[in-house]
């Protein structure tokens, strides 16, 4: 019967996510009108419920009759033997959250569970937490601008998951020391709690890393990794704007690591309430715990910083040079490093003594900004990658919305940041003609006054394409 249902569901949904989630199931047993189906974890469960429920539903009824059930059974990860553990489908379609019924059956039937990490008593599991030992509480400076920040994580690296602030995210501008802090509380935990298991992921390797599990029907594991740490640091969460299927996994994992107290931690470049792209749901997770933002150090914080920077590198400059530089880079921690990185590399190659007449020379320089041409290959580029689709689809006749809506926003950012005229555009996007152009930005235009989620997409891309 379950093959049957299969080829139906088969024909139903693309065949990878067929893979994906159908074909690591396998059927238990039928009884009268009841038909067991055996899922690799509970958050497999979890995810055919929310995304197949109905498919399910219908599939089973056609096979079995009107009073047609499924049941699942799961095989729980904690153990190395197979708990039984039985549902049953809410027939209400609530998906995850639906109610759920335990019914204990026996259960023999567990070969291999694909995961080395939760299985208790095997040995000790050991994950690289992708940590850069520099980042650490000592060599980061307090001011006013990272008080609260600074203090809340202090906090959470002394007590992982037991206080309130679960999730820490800490929001601020490029180059305040979002991740130096986040990474801070990491490298602390390592340091107090070395059995802990910590790992640093930025958001684009996890979106990266969630497209590979998907290629390589590994998801399970992908997912078992993340739900088995103790402490996760996701930097730039903003990132997972346009990427709704990343954010759905990584909702999942949210949710079990945050119900085992287990520590989260996100870094992001704008405050929760202000992200753009992101689901409704994922948001008002990322709001529950502590929100702490990062501000613009003042000059005596950036000559505060400036200073322990020459004193780990072993220079030291006058203070002159030191006040000016901190007082001409105002807004970016990171420029005011790397004016100061400059600033000694100079001095080195042409032995020159770093005065303040140097300093001043060098830093024209380094202010200045390059306006350089966006071109249409990159816009491309960017808009595929924001929205998870393939670059030569977009190129392609199909008609496919997510595709369409990404030809049309590529088109328009053509026509608005490059010089290219109408009929290259169209020419560009796979032989089109210069009407289709035009008919793509009116769409757009449309669109963006009307649709507050379509205008936030474009907002967003648009703020990438200029920071490039
Ligand atoms: P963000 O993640 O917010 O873009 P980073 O954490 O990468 O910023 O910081 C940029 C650089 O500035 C890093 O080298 C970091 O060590 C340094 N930095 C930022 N804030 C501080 C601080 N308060 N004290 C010392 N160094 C800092
Ligand atoms: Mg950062």
């Amino acid at each position: 019967v379950w093959n049957s249902c299969l080829e139906i569901i088969k024909d139903n949904i693309p065949a990878q996510s067929f893979k994906t989630w159908f074909e690591p199931i396998s059927a238990l047993r039928l009884e009268g009108n009841v038909l067991t189906i055996q899922v690799p974890s509970l958050f497999f469960y979890e995810w055919l419920e929310e995304h197949y429920v109905g498919l399910l539903r219908k599939t089973v009824k056609k096979q079995l009759g009107e009073n047609g059930r499924l049941e699942y059974n799961i095989v729980v990860e904690k153990s190395s033997k197979n708990i039984p553990y039985t549902t049953n489908m809410p027939s209400n379609g609530n998906g995850a959250e639906g109610k759920r019924q335990s019914i204990p059956v026996p259960v023999s039937l567990n070969k291999d569970i694909k995961n080395p990490f939760v299985i208790p008593g095997l040995k000790k599991l050991q994950v690289d937490p992708q940590l850069n030992q520099n980042y650490t509480f000592d060599n980061f400076i307090e001011g006013d601008c990272n008080r609260l920040a600074r203090s809340a994580g202090y906090a959470v690296a002394s007590k992982p998951g037991g206080t309130s602030f679960n999730p820490l995210m800490i929001y601020g501008g490029v180059g305040l020391g979002k991740t130096h802090l986040a990474q801070a509380i990491g490298n602390e935990v390592k340091r107090n709690m070395p059995d802990k298991l910590v790992i640093y992921v930025s958001c684009e390797k996890f979106c990266q890393q969630f497209v590979d599990s998907l290629k390589n029907n590994t998801i399970n594991d992908f997912v078992n990794f993340y739900q088995a740490m103790d402490v996760i640091i996701m930097d730039d969460v903003h990132n997972f704007a346009g990427k709704d299927k990343t954010q759905d996994i990584f909702f999942h994992i949210f949710n079990h690591l945050h119900q085992s107290g287990k520590q989260i931690i996100l870094t992001s470049d704008k405050a929760p309430k202000d992200l753009a792209g992101l689901e409704e749901r994922l948001l008002s997770r990322f709001k529950w715990g502590l929100s702490a933002d990062m501000q613009v150090p003042d000059l005596e914080t950036r000559m505060a910083i400036l200073k322990k920077k020459m004193y780990a590198d072993g220079i030291d400059l006058p203070y002159e040079v030191v006040e000016y530089v901190a007082n001409n880079i105002d807004n970016n921690v990171r420029e005011l490093e790397g004016a100061m990185v400059s600033l000694l590399a100079q001095a080195t190659l042409n032995k020159k003594e770093i005065d303040l007449n140097l300093a001043k020379s060098m830093l024209k320089n380094f202010i200045k900004n390059s306006h350089k041409e966006i071109s249409i290959d990159y816009i491309q580029k960017l808009v595929c990658e924001y929205f998870e689709v393939p670059v030569e689809m977009v190129k392609s006749k199909t008609r496919k919305r997510e595709i369409v809506q990404a030809r049309q926003i590529s088109m328009y950012l053509a026509k608005n940041h490059t010089k290219t005229s109408l009929k290259s555009i169209g020419a560009f996007f796979g032989g089109r003609d210069h009407s289709t152009v035009i008919y793509a930005c009116q769409t757009v235009e449309d669109l963006i006054d009307t649709d507050k989620k379509f205008k936030a997409y474009v907002q967003d891309i648009q703020k990438k394409l200029k920071m490039s």
